[in-house]
């Protein structure tokens, strides 16, 4: 603890090493956005299953990694980094217009999780987060397979039945397997429970009913859902 405190002290007067690296261990699976560098950063440990292995079909990787990158490129747009500019200097960049419309978009969050029994408010940078990093990663798929018509995604074996569109929601929700999804969580936790982090988003997604069919007002298909584009 002394040390890694010496070790701060010791940098404090130096500019900021804006094309560093400065992670304990790339090996450790982590993916974070750093305000002040205005970087996400991705640790090679992460890049291996269940998150992303080139011999998996697409939609594996992009409900995995795809899912990830977008979680934390939406953090550079979070309730902390909007007041910093592309410099990671803090700075108010954005019209009062912008600023109101987002707001009334975080309190449709806020309200939302507020009715899965869980703190909206505290959570609602991870949330905004998990929400729309899988729109990010789920439209990234989807202009991939426009781009490349002509190829045919592999099924995984014993699951043939299911269309692309239901396996990458299918697949997203394997990221978020737990052994009891509802407990176990710190109450002061910014994130909510696994469970509830595909939950949420994927009940915000419209594709995702169209994908399986859901009726009206059922429960993955309800009228209001909250968004931020
Ligand atoms: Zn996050």
């Amino acid at each position: 603890m002394r040390q890694k405190l010496l070790s701060r002290l010791s940098r404090y007067d130096l500019a900021v090493e804006r094309m560093g690296f400065s992670v304990a261990s790339p090996v450790i699976p982590n993916a974070y956005y750093d305000v002040k560098l205005n970087k996400v950063f991705i640790h090679v440990g992460y890049i291996q299953l269940p998150f992303f292995t080139p011999s998996v079909p697409d939609y594996v990787n992009y409900a995995g990694l795809g899912h990830t990158v977008g979680h934390e490129l939406m953090h550079a747009f979070g309730i902390k980094a909007r007041g910093y500019d592309h410099d990671g200097i803090e700075r108010n960049w954005w019209s009062n217009d912008s600023a109101t419309k987002y707001d009334n978009k975080m309190d449709c969050f806020i309200e939302q999780y507020n009715g899965y029994g869980v703190d909206g408010r505290r959570t609602l940078e991870e949330n905004m987060a998990d929400n729309v990093g899988l729109v990010l990663a789920y439209n990234a798929y989807k202009k991939k397979l426009s781009k490349h018509p002509d190829y045919a995604e592999p099924a995984l074996p014993g699951l043939e039945k299911f269309t692309l569109d239901q396996m990458f929601f299918i697949t997203a929700t394997s990221q978020s397997c737990a052994i009891d999804p509802l407990t176990g969580v710190n109450p002061d936790s910014p994130y909510t429970p696994e469970k509830l982090r595909i939950f949420g988003p994927l009940q915000n997604m419209k594709e995702l009913s169209v994908a399986f069919n859901c009726s009206e007002d059922s429960k993955m298909n309800p009228k209001n859902r909250c968004s931020v584009w």
